[in-house]
């Protein structure tokens, strides 16, 4: 039926495929027409619509798209990797092919942005405290164990991002629905707000006594909340004493809880403790025999 001038004869439409010019494919009922400009493609497209209507047929306007293909592939991946900010590197590309490897331009930008958020200045202090401890931290490089929305919960839980302000009965001001003296983090509810003290004190209590238990089983001496005062008069409490008389030598513990925020922190902490403690050492107990504990 394509008994055509412009289909058969002329130099026209159709793509060079192996030296030859493909202009159409056709599949059952199915057509596709090749040109490689628009206007050509309309003028084909119009032709085969006069055909049609000679022989009583219609072309289903529903049922026809167009689709643009890249005729310079090469020109093309550079235009859209420096869209996206991407020096267009050799490796960046498939091996022996002209377009671009979208498994290297998604690792590269997924790294890319992964450094804009280790330099954030509140959720980029977090990488640096997972990686001060892989211990405590290597679930979150392997999250067996965990399903998908559980890792990512932990994630934000660590990082002090979870919306606990998302609970219903929050205030309109993002304050704390209890004490309203600080915006209602975790970090706040579970370390610093009055209404939680009793819950905290019962896990203090109990990871106090969980490392007493540990220094009893290593033979040591152990007495727990050890009262006394300062220098200057103050009441003192230490949590653990614990000390070996075969050896004279000993541990004051103060276990502290807290929500990790800086890289300096586990030092700062440590300091202020030793101030706390540094004018209860003279006045230690009897029930140390040493002259050192
Ligand atoms: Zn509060």
């Amino acid at each position: 039926m394509m008994n055509n001038k412009m289909f058969y004869e002329e130099n026209m439409g159709g793509v060079i495929v192996g030296g030859r010019r493909i202009k159409s494919i056709k599949f059952a009922d199915d057509l596709a027409l090749l040109a490689e400009e628009e206007a050509i493609l309309r003028d084909m497209l119009l032709e085969i619509n006069d055909i049609c209507e000679q022989y009583g047929m219609k072309i289903n306007a529903n049922k026809t798209k167009t689709i643009k293909t890249i005729k310079k592939i090469h020109e093309e991946s550079i235009r859209c990797a420096q869209s996206l900010n991407i020096v267009p590197e050799d490796a960046l590309f498939h091996k022996n092919e002209h377009f671009l490897n979208v498994t290297k331009i998604r690792n590269l930008l997924r790294n890319r942005e992964f450094d804009i958020w280790c330099r954030h200045p509140e959720k980029g202090k977090d990488v640096v405290l997972f990686k001060q401890y892989p211990g405590a931290n290597k679930w979150i490089c392997k999250h067996e164990g965990h399903s998908n929305s559980e890792w990512r919960d932990g994630i934000k839980m660590v990082g002090n991002v979870a919306a606990v302000r998302a609970v219903s009965g929050r205030s309109q001001d993002n304050r704390c629905r209890h004490c309203h003296n600080e915006v209602e983090t975790l970090a706040h509810v579970l370390g610093s707000c009055p209404h939680g003290e009793a819950l905290r004190n019962a896990r203090h209590h109990q990871v106090r006594s969980i490392i007493a238990t540990a220094l009893k089983d290593a033979d040591y001496n152990t007495f727990e909340e050890v009262h006394g005062l300062s220098v200057t008069g103050s009441t003192r409490r230490i949590d653990i004493i614990a000390f070996k008389e075969s050896t004279r030598s000993g541990y004051i513990i103060d276990p502290t809880v807290r929500f990790e925020t800086d890289e300096e922190q586990p030092a700062e902490l440590d300091n202020e403790k030793k101030e706390y403690l540094q004018s209860y050492h003279s006045l230690l107990p009897q029930k140390i025999p040493a002259k050192r504990a």
